[in-house]
């Protein structure tokens, strides 16, 4: 894959990339980890100070870097900026509690003193995806540097330019240099990366076939990983749901981010009691949406950011058309340029169809009617993936009976799964292990030490 930007609302290349030759990525290495040494012994205070410098550096900055990444990947201006002021907000977060959350954990023993004592690890690789090109990277970022380690980012091939401008970002916010550098290099290069005895571990978040390929490598290397992959999320809807609030929600669920968020709503699964009405009202709003250009206010719904995604969305729902699903609404590519896919709601989904098991990566739901809070929960785990679920019930055992049974990493009630600094986000069963965010997310690339003292 060329490293490029090509606008998805257009399909026009506006700036290529050379990949790094070797004798720049071995210069890269060797900064990474000269910076280590004297980065991971500043304190935390000097650490949160950079940190916080980068935090402003975002705000005062953000329609221009806003604009870039709606440029690159297709996301409605707006989303953009939103994304911004998130990031700004996670990196003033970790600057303000990573020292707390990293203290010793003292544990009483037959010890004198004996303690867990948390310590940067070296330098860690991280390879993002271009979906949110910017949070995806600072949810790495903020902890890792707020520990002391020090980062090389390998973004997606697509996102060059929001790529450069995290590393200059870093940069400018007063980082020594090495401490965060960005790697133009295609995914092939990556094997050799996770090889080189100078990265300490490496991160991913993507699609299940690279983290099957970067868990291998490190795997080889017997480096630690966190892999964030994909979802197919369940939206549950039980009877006693607050169904206006539940069906205005789903469709932001579904489609934030053009459809393209691991963590949107996929799969719609509601009581038969409430089906018709969430149906009826749900197809009826994602039917009247607005889909044209990303930086146009009125726009609800932008393109999907590369032609071969929206190859793929729409040949999961030929495939599943031609299995017998029926289309409520939408179900086709939009004429004229740009990479532009409309709101579809699928019906009559069954396991036969790929739509089934995998995951659909832009726009569509899929609808399927449940007849007990029981049956809700067995079509929701009846999927490789286990990332998120939303539910909607007012009863407190469901709630309860829902939180124990769901096979997934995040269960949001009443509300459309999320991620914020302050908890843990991430997937069960194909959606990935390990954690970013919160507490366990800071802890992830640490060297911890048990000390025992006599
Ligand atoms: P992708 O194709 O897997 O790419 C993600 C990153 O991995 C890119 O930097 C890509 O580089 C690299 N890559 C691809 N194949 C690789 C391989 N074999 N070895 C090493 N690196 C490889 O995923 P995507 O299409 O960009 O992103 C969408 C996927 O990310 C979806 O499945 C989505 O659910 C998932 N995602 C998960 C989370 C989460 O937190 N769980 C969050 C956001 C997105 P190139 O671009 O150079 O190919």
């Amino acid at each position: 894959m060329a490293i490029a930007t090509v606008n998805p609302a257009t399909g026009k290349t506006e700036k290529s990339f050379e990949p790094y030759d070797d004798a720049h990525l071995d210069k890269a290495l060797a900064l990474a980890t000269e910076a280590f040494v004297d980065f991971a012994g500043a304190s935390f205070k000097e650490r949160a100070r950079l940190m916080v410098g980068a935090a402003e550096l975002l705000e005062g900055e953000n329609p221009d870097i806003a604009r870039i990444m709606a440029t690159e990947m297709g996301k409605t201006f707006a989303a953009a900026k939103g994304e911004v002021s998130k990031c700004a907000n996670a990196l003033r977060w970790f600057a303000d509690h990573a020292e707390a959350m990293l203290a010793d954990e003292v544990v009483a023993t037959s010890a004198s003193d004996s303690r867990a004592i948390f310590r940067p690890l070296g330098p860690v690789l991280a390879v993002m995806p271009w979906n949110f090109p910017m949070w995806q990277v600072i949810r790495f970022a903020a902890p890792a540097l707020m520990l002391g380690n020090t980062g090389l980012l390998k973004h997606a091939s697509n996102v060059p330019q929001t790529a450069l401008l995290l590393e200059d970002l870093f940069r400018r916010a007063g980082y020594p240099e090495g401490v965060f550098q960005t790697l133009l290099v295609e995914s092939s290069r990556v094997d050799s990366l996770i090889a080189d005895e100078r990265i300490k571990a490496v991160t991913l978040t993507g699609s299940d076939g690279a983290g099957r390929s970067v868990a291998a490598a490190a795997g080889r290397a017997l480096k630690k990983t966190v892999l964030e992959l994909g979802g197919s999320d369940p939206y549950i809807v039980l009877a006693s749901a607050d169904l206006a609030r539940a069906s205005d929600v789903a469709v932001q669920a579904r489609l934030q981010n053009n459809g393209q968020s691991c963590i949107a709503a996929k799969r719609f699964i509601v009581h038969s009691d409430v089906y018709d009405e969430f149906c009826d009202s749900f197809v009826k709003k994602m039917a009247s949406l607005t889909t044209g250009d990303p930086m146009d206010p009125a726009t609800d719904l932008g393109p999907l950011a590369t032609e071969s995604g929206r190859d793929d969305v729409a040949s999961q729902v030929s495939d599943a058309r031609e299995h017998g699903a029926s289309v409520l609404c939408g179900g086709s590519k939009v004429d004229g340029p740009g990479f532009y896919y409309e709101p579809t709601v699928l019906a009559d989904v069954t396991p036969q169809m790929r739509v089934y098991s995998e995951e659909v990566f832009g726009p569509v739901a899929m609808l399927f009617k449940a007849g007990s809070t029981e049956d809700a929960m067995r079509i929701a785990n009846d999927s490789p993936f286990g990332l998120g679920a939303s539910v909607w019930t007012s009863d407190p055992a469901e709630r309860e009976q829902l939180t124990e049974g769901l096979q997934t990493g995040m269960i949001f009630f009443n509300a459309m799964v999320a991620s914020t600094p302050e908890l843990p986000f991430g997937g069960l069963k194909q959606s990935g292990y390990g954690r970013e965010l919160g507490d366990l997310g800071l802890k992830e690339f640490c060297a911890v030490k048990t000390i025992w003292v006599t």
